[in-house]
């Protein structure tokens, strides 16, 4: 039978020793026996980003059972695991850990990133996937449906200077490639009961996060979460030292029964406004942190499988230096010096005030229910006005109505707040629940916190006025403004890690959009605002309704339909976090007076 496979070495075998450019030779699809392999794109030289690979193994070939694939969310969990063991024998290979045959013994135990364990120039003889971080996330890496499963990966192909390495090209697209699908993307060759704790893990997450509405609450801790993260930079579990696991007060302890573990129990965070306190360094931030995140599922061993927040819940901070364009603010902020209108405010450089007030708005605007707040990061003038303050300067004075005076409108309106908070009591006449984060144990003193509020009262005046309300915002794009009117080719894309997305000529700073957590969703972020400009943008859809068509577009077709070609690069983000790059964006337009569209 003469194969794809043949065919794919004999071209590797003429252009052996030839100029690199004979490498385009390869593109296209061959027939391996049990899989497709695609060429989808080969560089144009060895310094170039390499070459875009995708292998397709029939599920009568690949045989994962139908439990595995019977509803979306274990797919997902299902094509992460695969992500995560395709990715890590790949990196294997490469370094010299695995079955690979075609690396040189002398360079076998180079660790660096460069790649000079493989052989030749640039990249070359690497074979990649992006690798998963803590979270179990819808990634294009690898898709599994009931007919198949594909993994799309990259190769550095071979060359010495500019010559190219067939042999070795050979050996590695012919030989571990095939290894690669064989060991990574079978049901025979996977461990079995780690799948099954992936999927499990994964549809469990789910379940307790739909499971919140129900039981009134916004964020569920289990008992037994493991909360603090290794550093900074590493977010796997604290693993030395005394790491104290979770335990809810029994006072705001919840039980839900999970469709694979059965009942668990731990603390529910109430709607309304609920304020985290206790001393620094008590854990209090950590707690905060691991509400965040848990709009994600983690996966099994993380601490945090079970630790899940409403899918609506946006951190909220303060961000000076952003841009903002046309936000009404005026719920926050009126008055300003000079006039500003603050209903519809602009700036390229906002304060601490401004911008966590128009963070607050912005999320809002995008559907946000649950605003998560720490004061580590907040401006002080924006959270609290004290008694003395308000009596050194007047009302009339000060622009900000202080959060203080309304969060209780906003939880009247079904947007609840949690908030670490270790420095103003004032806040506890206006919460609901008091936890006290004592040497990381959760303690409910909710009733301690009233009485004492009613015993030293603060004697400050609440500035909020009668029934004052926040409307959300009618905002309408009209251009997004990244491109240039001479610009021959379509806007380039690209991502700096979880802290930029640059657009066209333009780059939108996310370091301080904390729920972005993976490489992948700025890479996905970034090309569904380019394809949002091209493909909705009408100057008459608002922001929310905007995003509305684009997630109607993802579901139907998949995060490739943002994709200008085909690769495995992307990771979902929430609509929350498109919009949050969309706004800012310091080019964007919005027409000032919209129109009713519905
Ligand atoms: P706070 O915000 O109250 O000042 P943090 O949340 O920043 O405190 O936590 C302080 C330190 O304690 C951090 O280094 C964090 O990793 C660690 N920590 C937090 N929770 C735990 C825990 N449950 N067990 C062990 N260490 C913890
Ligand atoms: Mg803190």
């Amino acid at each position: 039978m003469s194969s794809g496979q043949e065919r794919l070495s004999s071209i590797l075998r003429r252009i052996d020793h030839r100029g690199y450019k004979a490498y385009q030779d390869i593109r296209g699809q061959f027939r391996f026996p049990g899989f497709d392999l695609y060429v989808d794109h080969v560089q144009a030289d060895p310094f170039a980003p390499p070459s875009r690979f995708r292998v397709r193994v029939l599920q009568s070939m690949a045989g994962f059972p139908e439990w595995s694939l019977a509803t979306p969310g274990r797919r997902v969990a299902l094509a992460d695991f695969l992500a995560r063991r395709f990715s890590a024998l790949a990196a294997a290979l490469s370094h010299g850990h695995g079955q690979g045959a075609w690396e040189s013994e002398s360079h076998s135990h180079s660790h660096s990133p460069g790649g000079s364990a493989t052989p030749g120039t640039g990249k070359s003889g690497r074979i990649s996937m992006a690798r998963p971080g803590q979270e179990i996330l819808p990634r294009n890496s690898v898709l599994v449906d009931a007919d198949f499963v594909e993994a799309r990966f990259t190769v550095g192909l071979p060359a010495a200077g500019r010559s190219i390495l067939g042999r070795v090209a050979e050996d590695i697209i012919c030989g571990a490639v095939p290894r690669l699908v064989r060991d990574a993307l079978l049901f025979a060759s996977i461990p079995v009961a780690d799948l099954e704790r992936h999927i499990e893990t994964a549809e469990d997450s789910d379940a307790l996060r739909a499971a919140l509405p129900g039981l009134e609450i916004v964020a569920f801790v289990a008992n037994g979460a493991v909360l603090p993260r290794r550093s900074g930079v590493d977010d796997r579990p604290l693993d030395s030292g005394n790491v104290v696991p979770f335990t809810s007060p029994s006072s705001l302890e919840v039980e839900v029964t999970l469709p694979n573990r059965g009942p668990v129990r731990g603390m529910g965070v109430p709607r309304g406004v609920t304020l985290i306190v206790g001393g620094g360094y008590h854990g209090k931030s950590t707690l905060l942190r691991a509400i965040e995140r848990g709009v994600y599922n983690h996966i099994p061993g993380d601490g945090r499988e079970l630790v899940v927040t409403s899918p609506l819940a946006v951190k909220i901070r303060a961000e000076d230096g952003r841009a903002v364009t046309e936000d009404d603010i005026s719920f926050f902020i009126t008055n300003l010096p000079f006039g500003a209108d603050t209903r519809h405010f602009s700036t390229e450089n906002a304060s601490g005030s401004t911008s966590q007030a128009a963070n607050i708005v912005e999320a809002i605007e995008a559907g946000a229910k649950v605003l998560l707040v720490d004061e580590d990061t907040s401006a002080t003038n924006f959270m609290i006005r004290d008694r003395r303050m308000q009596a050194l300067v007047a009302k009339d004075r000060e622009p900000i109505t202080p959060f203080i005076d309304r969060v209780r409108s906003l939880a009247e309106d079904g947007i609840s707040t949690v908030l670490v908070l270790g420095g103003s009591g004032d806040y506890l006449d206006v919460a609901d629940t008091v936890i006290m984060m004592d040497e990381y144990r959760p303690v409910d003193v909710t009733a301690r916190a009233r009485e004492v509020a009613a015993h030293f009262a603060t004697g400050r005046k609440f500035e909020g006025g009668e029934d004052e309300h926040l409307r959300p915002a009618r905002r309408v794009p009209v251009s997004l403004g990244f491109a240039r009117p001479g610009d021959r080719r379509p806007a380039r894309t690209k991502a700096r890690g979880t802290d930029a997305i640059v657009l066209g000529h333009e780059e939108i700073d996310l370091r301080n959009v904390e729920q972005v957590v993976d490489p992948g969703q700025t890479r996905f972020i970034a090309d569904a605002l380019r394809y949002l400009e091209a493909h909705l943008l009408d100057g008459r859809t608002t922001v929310p309704d905007l995003i509305a068509a684009l997630e109607r577009e993802i579901a139907a077709h998949g995060m490739d339909v943002v994709a200008p070609f085909v690769h495995g690069d992307y990771c979902l983000a929430r609509p929350i976090e498109i919009t949050a790059a969309l706004n800012r964006l310091r080019t964007l337009k919005v027409s000032s007076k919209p129109r009713p569209d519905r």
